[in-house]
């Protein structure tokens, strides 16, 4: 297995690409392993190529960056996974501001 970082030139179905976060092959499968290849979110079986993984307390927000803390979700609830952080994230500006 070969990694590299930067290019994505060859992207197979079995890739996951995370923007903005480092996840290795080991961590993929391990969170994959823990949940038995189950979105967190909604339980539907997961698919090669349209898994997303996250954390599911953001380093922003005080979560770590480990295999624990990452999750592996359907699309449908990594969409709403990424709506819940930017409402919080929103309500954290707004609470600085004022
Ligand atoms: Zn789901």
């Amino acid at each position: 297995m070969t990694m590299e970082r930067g290019i994505l030139s060859d992207v197979r179905p079995g890739d996951v690409t995370i923007p903005g976060a480092y996840i290795t092959d080991e961590v993929m499968q391990a969170v994959l392993d823990r949940q038995c290849h189950r979105c967190a979110g909604c339980n539907a079986p997961l698919a090669a190529g349209s898994t997303h993984f996250d954390l599911r307390q953001p380093v922003i927000c005080g979560g770590a960056h480990t295999v624990g803390n990452f999750e592996a979700l359907c699309p449908f609830c990594h969409r709403n996974l990424m709506r819940r952080i930017r409402e919080r994230l929103a309500g954290m500006n707004d609470h600085r501001d004022k």
